[in-house]
């Protein structure tokens, strides 16, 4: 599944190619048919994203009120996109939309929907804070975590509490901070917490930029992978699907077990109980 960084960017991505323009909207599915329709010839005003869902507002033509357009990938869908004539279209098409500067074809997402400003305020309002965002409170997640007694690798994947962390971010970030992924919340101490939202900022917005997720510092990576640039995949996380490897740090075998169905992969050693 998509991490908030990639909706981040996706939203960012949507904004350049269709902002400010009329679009054409069409389908091959007929699931969306009257949004498809209330697309079709709008105008884009904004994008955003809170989290995994992406929301863009548009004007539709004549003087009907301006609404959203809510999509939310889930674990199969695809949003992709790019600059200049639209590729042939085929397969599930769910929503096509296309501008002047370019098009996007949207597949297999589990929300697909256009929202008034209430329904979205709803759909926002379930959602925790997101890392991404603009003047968020670390404390306000951080009050949910400090009277819970699930443990912080379940907390962290919780959209309620934190909205856009899935698997990779919330292994390394644990990794990062030396905590063991099944300690409860209310034992996370909130100069932890703080310190663990700091460096997820910091993590996530790089993974905006660079549309990759990497977690490793760069002395802990190879001679010559130090870079952004450089960094090889097999180089970017501690622990995130390196079970049985040695930890980067201790050298202690990277542990796994199912956590929110997720696998969860931590290192015993520098994350103790
Ligand atoms: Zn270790």
């Amino acid at each position: 599944m998509p991490e908030g960084h990639t909706i981040h960017r996706l939203a960012r991505d949507l904004d350049e190619l269709f902002t400010g323009s009329v679009v054409r909207a069409s389908a091959l599915q007929d699931k969306f048919a009257v949004g498809v329709a209330m697309l079709d010839g709008s105008t884009v005003t904004s994008t955003d994203a809170w989290g995994k869902h992406l929301f863009a507002q548009v004007a539709p033509a004549g003087e009907r009120p301006k609404v959203w357009l809510h999509v939310h990938l889930g674990l199969y869908g695809k949003f992709p996109h790019g600059r200049g004539p639209a590729p042939a279209p085929w397969g599930q098409l769910r929503l096509r939309l296309e501008s002047e500067q370019g098009w996007a074809d949207l597949r297999g997402a589990t929300a697909c929907e256009l929202l008034d400003e209430v329904a979205r305020q709803q759909v926002i309002g379930r959602l925790g804070a997101d890392p991404l965002r603009r003047r968020v409170d670390p404390d306000q997640p951080l009050a949910r975590i400090a009277r819970s007694r699930t443990p912080i690798g379940a907390l962290l994947m919780d959209q309620a509490v934190v909205a856009g962390i899935g698997n990779v971010y919330r292994a390394e970030i644990l990794f990062r901070h030396g905590i063991d992924p099944h300690r409860p919340g209310h034992d996370v101490t909130p100069e932890q917490w703080r310190e663990l939202w700091a460096d997820l900022q910091v993590l996530m917005r790089a993974g905006v930029r660079s549309g990759k997720i990497v977690t490793t510092r760069p002395e802990d990576r190879p001679r010559g992978r130090r870079t952004a640039s450089t960094v090889r995949r097999e180089d970017s996380h501690y622990v995130y699907r390196r079970a049985g490897e040695p930890c980067r740090t201790c050298g202690t075998p990277v542990a796994t077990e199912a956590m929110v169905a997720r696998n969860l992969f931590w290192c015993p050693k520098c994350q103790p109980e």
